[in-house]
């Protein structure tokens, strides 16, 4: 059978090129980065090599860039790491309510510790609105955390304008950029970002490593305390094939992005017509235009999405329903709930996301077969159109 994996927003596959770069550090480099002698510099230097090469990606500084496990560390060391570190200022942060878990809930576990958390409402697209964040901000607001893109919507936040607000009230600024990272251009001045999160695994790197910007002069405490790695922000031995990968695929990311996100956005955008056209009782999830090039998500009426992507699967299409992070819980995704969308629409909800490997055979496929499998769950479906 024909295997379609529609899923990039949840995991990518480590391209060959990454691989190799990767396998030396394995075997033949082998060695600790902070040990003195040749074998540990040697991988020192892979270490470094890779911190250049993703700093200038981000147009950032070699030492502003901290490498972690991935997206969920970086959220929470900035989060937790200038909280702690501003408590003489105040205990406020601000945030929106579609942030993916790792800053919800990383948010809700200060609130336990006595800490003040606005969550922004968003607009039926997904979209933040810069003057929300203005008012929200109090003499109390330590940090802002708006994501960049939305894994489960697609949609691109005002980054450079929030950024801005926050700027202009000496408030801190932090971005997950998980799934627009090596997608979408990202330079951490224009952007008016302090610290930013990114993840390797969403970007055809290996899972299990990511890195946190920090902005020169930021104050932030560090929550693993050890061998004073990373100047003394992230303790650990590095995880050096995984840095090495990752320095790899921010390599091959600036050189095809642009190209990518060409093709992509055609795709997706006949895909989504063909979804719309083709089906009844569909809408559109996220922005028409703001949205990542590889995100199609769409709330198909009358439906439950987990039957419905079971259905796909069987048909070879590997697709998600809500956050592929939380999709073996039954509840309707936060932020689909946040963007109003109505309950005989909110568990239909069916996230396709593209990536280098999807051909146009690939979408015309799925437009085949869909239609079909939406009759056929919609006809044993307990959510029903009311008449
Ligand atoms: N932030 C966003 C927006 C994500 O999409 C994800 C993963 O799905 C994460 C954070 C967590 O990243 P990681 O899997 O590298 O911990």
């Amino acid at each position: 059978m024909k295997r379609i994996y529609l899923d990039h927003a949840a995991t990518t596959p480590v391209e060959p090129r990454v691989v190799e770069a990767m396998l030396p550090y394995f075997h033949e480099v082998f060695g600790n980065p902070s040990s003195l002698h040749s074998i540990g510099q040697e991988a020192r230097r892979a270490v470094e090599n890779a911190r250049e090469v993703i700093a200038s990606f981000l147009a950032a500084k070699p030492e502003e860039i901290i490498f972690t496990s991935g997206g969920t560390e970086s959220d929470n060391t900035a989060i937790k790491g200038v909280v702690s570190a501003m408590e003489e200022k105040g205990n406020h942060i601000i945030t929106s309510a579609i942030e993916h878990h790792a800053v919800l809930e990383t948010c809700k576990y200060l609130e336990k510790q006595g800490v003040h958390i606005t969550y922004l409402k968003v607009d039926k697209t997904g979209l933040v609105d810069p003057d929300d964040v203005r008012r929200a901000i109090t003499d109390k607001t330590v940090l802002i955390s708006i994501m960049h893109a939305n894994n489960e919507i697609g949609t691109i936040e005002p980054i450079a304008d929030i950024g801005a607000i926050a700027h202009e009230r000496g408030v801190l600024f932090h971005t997950d950029a998980v799934q627009s990272f090596g997608h979408l251009p990202i330079n951490v001045n224009e952007m008016n970002v302090d610290l930013l999160s990114a993840s390797a695994h969403k970007l055809y790197g290996p899972k299990g490593v990511g890195i946190l910007y920090v902005r020169e002069g930021t104050r932030m405490f560090s929550f693993m305390h050890g061998g004073g790695q990373e100047r003394g922000r992230r303790a650990s031995t590095h995880n050096v094939p995984g840095i090495a990968g990752l320095g790899k695929v921010v390599e091959l990311a600036g050189e095809i992005m642009e190209k990518e996100t060409i093709r992509l956005t055609s795709l997706r955008d006949k895909m989504i017509k063909g979804i719309l056209d083709g089906i009844g009782d569909t809408v559109l999830n996220g922005h028409p235009v703001k949205r990542l090039p590889n995100n199609i998500n769409v709330s198909i009426g009358y439906i439950e999405g987990e039957t419905l992507l079971l259905n796909l699967d069987r048909m070879g299409i590997a697709c998600a329903t809500g956050s592929a992070c939380t999709s073996s819980a039954v509840e309707p995704s936060h932020v689909l709930a946040a963007t109003g969308l109505s309950h005989d629409f909110i568990h239909g909800s069916l996230r396709l996301t593209l990536g280098r490997s999807t051909s146009q055979e690939d979408i015309d496929y799925v437009l085949e077969v869909l239609p079909g499998i939406v009759d056929k769950v919609r006809s044993v479906s307990t959510i029903k159109r009311s008449v």
